[in-house]
């Protein structure tokens, strides 16, 4: 049964024992988790999982790591950070449960015997949760004591100066809204021309965006297109810049801290 070449690194194209081989050879596991949140009128609701996605691939293929099927649905999408839910085909789960399935699947990759996990995030609000899910799996794992998960919760948050100066100029709106907005649009605009409808974007923004938040939603919190900032500035030059130093410091992340697994003197009795 042995399997020499694993033709994919997408845990759901191999069979279970090309998973059991990479598992035994101490391969690492990328989980993405994204949403399935509108971006305005030119992106599709698949955005945030398609990034994650493609960051965990382009991670994977320099290091020796597989990608499990990505969690598709996010936290609630807020309206200062992803215009709300009132947009069609937006669809969340309440924390609770993005917790718990983020939970149940690094338990499973865990007891796969996977011990150098990774979540990828890329929606906003999914923060913390992804976090705390972590932190849950590896206290029920207690008993595994080598695994260890590292958390990246906005993999985009640390861009050069000289490509934050490159993709907002001196206007950096904060990372609250970039969302749909130059960045996203120049990402998909490079890896996934096909899903992108420039003709359609519009530079739009919420009447009012205050420092706090309010229930129920006031309606001047929420743009019409969905957009937060300013998607007709995107390029495919932004994009690669961007691309190119997110996809290195993922890289650089998971070399720093997940070549190895838990330091096993920490743990001795
Ligand atoms: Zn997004």
């Amino acid at each position: 049964l042995a399997v020499t070449s694993a033709t994919s690194r997408l845990l759901e194209e191999m069979t279970w024992v090309e998973v059991r081989e990479a598992a035994d050879r101490g391969a690492g596991v990328l989980l993405p988790v994204g949403s399935t949140e509108q971006h305005g009128p030119h992106l599709p609701l698949a955005t945030d999982a398609l990034l994650a996605r493609d960051l965990a691939l382009a991670a994977a293929a320099e290091l020796d790591f597989i990608v499990a099927p990505t969690i598709a649905y996010g936290y609630r999408s807020r309206p200062l950070s992803g215009g709300g839910p009132g947009f069609q085909g937006t669809t969340a789960v309440r924390g609770t449960t993005l917790m718990a399935v983020v939970e149940d699947v690094l338990g499973q990759l865990i007891d796969d015997g996977f011990e150098r996990l990774a979540v990828v995030n890329w929606h906003y609000e999914n923060q913390n949760f992804v976090y705390e899910a972590a932190h849950l799996a590896l206290e029920a794992k207690e008993q595994w004591r080598r695994a260890k998960v590292l958390v990246t919760e906005l993999p985009f948050g640390d861009l050069s100066a000289d490509t934050m100066q490159l993709l907002f100029g001196d206007e950096f709106p904060g990372w609250d809204v970039e969302h749909a907005g130059i960045m996203e649009t120049s990402l998909m605009m490079l890896l996934h021309p096909d899903l992108v409808h420039m003709e359609r974007a519009v530079d739009d923004q919420s009447e009012r965006h205050p420092w706090y938040d309010v229930l129920p939603v006031p309606s001047d919190f929420v743009p019409e297109s969905g957009c937060l900032w300013r998607p007709t500035q995107a390029t495919v030059e932004k994009g690669e810049a961007a691309w190119r130093e997110v996809v290195a410091a993922m890289v650089a992340a998971l070399n720093t801290d997940l070549s190895t697994t838990v330091d096993s003197q920490r743990y001795k009795d």
